[in-house]
């Protein structure tokens, strides 16, 4: 800052010894010193030079001081003035201080006095340097500041995507172009009102409190909420909360994307794949019975070679046959036609078939099966069987497979009372492989399939778990697992009892 450089002070004094006492004292002080010796020429210095301090005397012929302290503050206001005066003087003096004179000095006065007046004159000036400086970088600050918000002003309402903020009270605080055509509302009367009073959809309104107000678990994935607009178009609502710097839940920022033409392709894909599967399952289906036959027919009769080679090839059709089957299943789930012919089932009886079912399959392996019921009787449920017996045939299968040999597997069947009513809850639980925590979360999506060193050889298709959840879901149920690695894992299905 120029308030650490060494200052010029200008000295106008008729006086002589005045003006070079006045030099000598302030030059050791390490200020650079002007002297002249009357007020015009001290007027044509400050013309010249960079002069911060004046002092001058106020009687002296010609040009007196009075009038150079008024020249001084018209043309150069910033520069300080002090005034020297005489005895005789001090009225001057008081005029001088009126006029703008910041000080003044009276005849005799000793170096001290000098060096005391001409040192709070430059402390003055490095305070009103300071804060002039301070007041321009404020001045700069508060315009970046506008420039940065109107920037990001622009980006949000030009933004593809719907943009919509709301306060912890659920209160729209800003909402983007994209965000009033989706919701078909004016942006404007929304801000301050509630959500509910700009958006139609409840389970919208919902999902947006929920984010508002913390409620959803902050770290876990993204969650998101799909709205439905007249004439099949899909909106994705994804929203975070936001927090303020000691972590309280301010709010919310949601973002609506349109969705609509991946749900075409999605449905394209599912559409496509359920054809080629259904055109691909008879052929395939009567390769396998002919191979059985050849491999049955041939008993005996051919190489080892040969016969492994077309047991092998009858595997991988039986697998095959095997994919076809589930993708049929989970295209008729995600379509919605799957039959949902609802009949009363008992469930203990439909597993206790199923367990009858595996029980070869597990005894091939030397393992157990263990079907334990509640002390009551088990109610009905009023459900699709078929469903059902995919949901536990699944649980139950997958038991076996990812269970070395000599396991235990074992189907809990117990009732439990819900907020809705009356739940059927069964766990299929094995003493197997296990699943990591990583893979918990992921065994449930289409194709997942966890391959390490222990289920890289066993056969599936990754869409048994997925078609499990849909279909329990599909029946307002619920599925979780927990597992822990090498010990073995439970899967919980908990059902509603009675119609679905
Ligand atoms: P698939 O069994 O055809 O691979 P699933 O969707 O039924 O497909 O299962 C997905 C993955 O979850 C399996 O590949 C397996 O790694 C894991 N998994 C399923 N059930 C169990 C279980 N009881 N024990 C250990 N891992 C399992």
């Amino acid at each position: 800052m120029g308030s650490k450089k060494a200052k010029k002070i200008l000295v106008i004094d008729d006086e002589r010894d005045i003006r070079d006492g006045c030099g000598r004292i302030l030059s050791r002080l390490g200020h650079g010193v002007l002297k002249a010796h009357n007020g015009q020429t001290g007027l044509e210095i400050l013309e010249k030079e960079n002069v911060c301090v004046v002092i001058c005397d106020i009687k002296m012929p010609g040009i007196d001081g009075i009038e150079v302290l008024s020249r001084v503050k018209e043309l150069y206001p910033s520069i300080i003035v002090i005034m020297i005066t005489g005895f005789s003087t001090v009225e001057n003096a008081i005029d001088a201080m009126k006029n703008g004179a910041y000080d003044f000095i009276s005849k005799p006065f000793t170096p001290d006095q000098l060096r005391i007046v001409v040192k709070r004159a430059l402390d003055t000036l490095i305070l009103t340097e300071e804060a002039e400086e301070l007041r321009l970088e404020r001045e700069r600050n508060l315009a970046d500041l506008a420039t940065e918000q109107s920037r990001i002003r622009t980006i949000i309402e030009t933004l593809p995507n719907g943009v919509l903020v709301t306060n912890m009270a659920g209160q729209v605080v800003l909402m983007n172009p994209v965000s009033q055509a989706y919701l078909e509302q004016d942006r404007y009367s929304c801000i301050g009102k509630n959500i509910e009073s700009c958006i139609e959809d409840q389970g919208l309104c919902d999902y947006i409190h929920e984010v508002s107000t913390c409620t959803l678990n902050p770290d876990e994935e993204m969650h998101s909420y799909e709205l439905i607009l007249p004439e099949q178009r899909f909106i994705l609502a994804q929203g975070k909360p936001v927090l303020g710097e000691d972590g309280d839940c301010m709010g919310a920022v949601v973002t609506l994307s349109d969705i609509t033409d991946l749900k075409v392709f999605d449905r394209l894909k599912s559409e496509f794949v359920a054809k080629v599967s259904h055109e691909l399952r008879s052929p395939l289906s009567i390769i396998h019975e002919q191979l059985a036959m050849v491999i049955k027919g041939a008993q005996g009769h051919q190489e080892d070679k040969s016969q492994y080679i077309l047991g092998r090839a009858k595997e991988k059709t039986q697998s095959l046959i095997s994919l076809i089957g589930d993708l049929l299943d989970i295209s008729k789930i995600e379509a919605g036609s799957g039959e949902q012919e609802s009949i009363t089932v008992e469930v203990d009886d439909l597993i206790g078939k199923i367990i009858e079912f595996v029980h070869s399959q597990a005894r091939q392996k030397d393992q157990s099966i263990e079907l334990n019921l509640p002390k009551n009787k088990v109610p009905s449920v009023e459900a699709d069987p078929i469903a059902l017996e995919s949901i536990f045939g699944n649980l139950i299968t997958n038991a076996i497979k990812y269970t070395p040999e000599g396991g235990k597997i074992q189907v809990d069947i117990s009732t439990e009372t819900g907020e809705q009513g009356e739940n059927i809850c069964v766990k299929v639980r094995d003493n197997g492989f296990g699943i990591e925590e990583k893979h918990l979360d992921k065994i449930f999506e289409k194709f997942y399939r966890i391959k390490d060193d222990k289920t890289r050889f066993i056969n599936g298709t990754g869409l048994g778990l997925p078609i499990v959840k849909s279909l329990v879901e599909a029946m307002s149920g619920q599925i979780f697992v927990e597992s822990e690695t090498g010990k073995g894992s439970e899967f919980t299905v908990i059902l509603p009892a009675g119609q679905h």
